[in-house]
């Protein structure tokens, strides 16, 4: 009998990240509301550079990012050296952890925080904290009683996912102001381009004047391009060193750093989907509440649907029967609640449509 080879400790114990709806028969003709994608897709002109990024297949990407940085640095208002790329805002989570936190250190996120926090702490030897929120919302006090001595990194995205609901600045800077010395915030900020509050910050100022606050971004929501992978931080210059040493060479490649250019440039496009989704949430929320299932406020560009104890599988199947993919939340501790990514016209009203109907019938 040869050795048992087994991971680190702990990693056995991770339940792995779940969402991999494509794998669902027939998903290439289903309506799929379970990830937060774009459905107007990415802007066309970074489609076109994708596609003419194919004559350079044969040789490595820049593994400095540099144009994509000096894109996202321009358009933004930030300085490129402090803008870091991954594959993914999962990856930079994951660097994240990687680099500041080992056995025994604590990683602190919120109740119903994104679920890669909880994953990547584990990978990295640490220990997960979940502070409890208020109202389904981010509760800055609870999170700095949770601290402790041993905290050293707290993720707060906002808005939210999957509750979908926003902090204020004022919070978000009383959090900085408040937490230990030791500790990095890191507000993510998948959601942050369909925000419409006003004075709502990603995270740029806080990152900007501090040196301990990092902010994540994302091109897989607003940008329309999640299946390339395309994530990066606005960082100080400390963890913008820390990370890189760690970094994978060339973790993105040449035909994402093109689309991901042409994406970050096309700020009509930007603006034109973040438009839809604020129309078609605010519609689709009303309709729903109307069929008895109420949502959050959400500023993202998904719903958090309250449908009830016990209703949640037969709605996922009801829908799921008609072609239309939603995303159960058990795993983040919300049995009685559905989260909807909020689709194109047609995508809101079937989901209104069979809501209602799913009322009625389910009775
Ligand atoms: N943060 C939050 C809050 C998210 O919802 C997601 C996507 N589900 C991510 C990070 C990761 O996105 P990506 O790796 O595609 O950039």
């Amino acid at each position: 009998p040869h050795p048992v080879i087994k991971p680190q400790p702990g990693i056995l114990s991770i339940a792995p990240y779940v969402g991999g709806e494509s794998a669902v028969p027939g998903a290439n003709r289903a309506i799929k509301l379970s990830s937060n994608e774009n459905p107007y897709g990415p802007s066309p002109r970074a489609v076109a550079a994708y596609a003419a990024a194919a004559d350079r297949l044969a040789i490595y990407p820049d593994g400095g990012h540099a144009r994509l940085r000096a894109a996202i640095a321009e358009v933004e208002g930030l300085e490129p050296e402090r803008i870091i790329c991954g594959a993914g805002s999962d990856e930079i989570i994951s660097m994240l952890c990687q680099a500041y936190a080992g056995p025994g250190d604590e990683v602190l996120h919120t109740e119903h925080g994104f679920g890669m926090y909880r994953i990547s702490a584990l990978a990295a030897g640490a220990t997960p904290v979940e502070a409890p929120e208020k109202d389904m919302r981010t509760d800055v006090d609870a999170l700095l009683a949770a601290c402790t001595e041993r905290t050293r990194l707290i993720f707060v995205a906002n808005p939210n996912n999957p509750t979908g609901t926003l902090v204020g600045a004022d919070e978000i800077a009383r959090l900085a102001r408040l937490k230990p010395a030791r500790a990095l915030l890191v507000l993510d900020g998948a959601y942050a381009e369909y925000v419409r509050a006003p004075g709502y910050d990603a995270g740029a100022r806080l990152a900007r004047m501090r040196d301990d606050v990092v902010m994540t971004r994302t091109f897989s929501k607003i940008h329309g391009l999640a299946a390339l992978r395309i994530g990066w931080a606005y960082a100080p210059d400390h963890v913008i060193d820390a990370l890189d040493r760690i970094r994978g060479p060339f973790n993105l490649s040449t035909p994402a750093l093109e689309a991901g250019e042409a994406a970050i440039r096309d700020l009509e496009w930007r603006e034109t989907c973040a438009l839809r989704n604020e129309v078609w949430r605010d519609w689709l929320a009303k309709r729903l509440a109307a069929a008895g299932m109420p949502c959050l406020p959400s500023e993202g560009n998904f719903l958090l649907a309250h449908v009830g104890a016990g209703r949640v599988e037969r709605m996922d199947a009801f829908f799921k029967a008609r072609g239309v993919i939603l995303r159960k939340v058990a795993g983040y501790k919300l049995p009685e609640h559905i989260r909807i990514t909020v689709g194109d016209e047609e995508a809101c009203r079937l989901v209104a449509e069979l809501a209602a109907r799913f009322a009625r019938e389910d009775q």
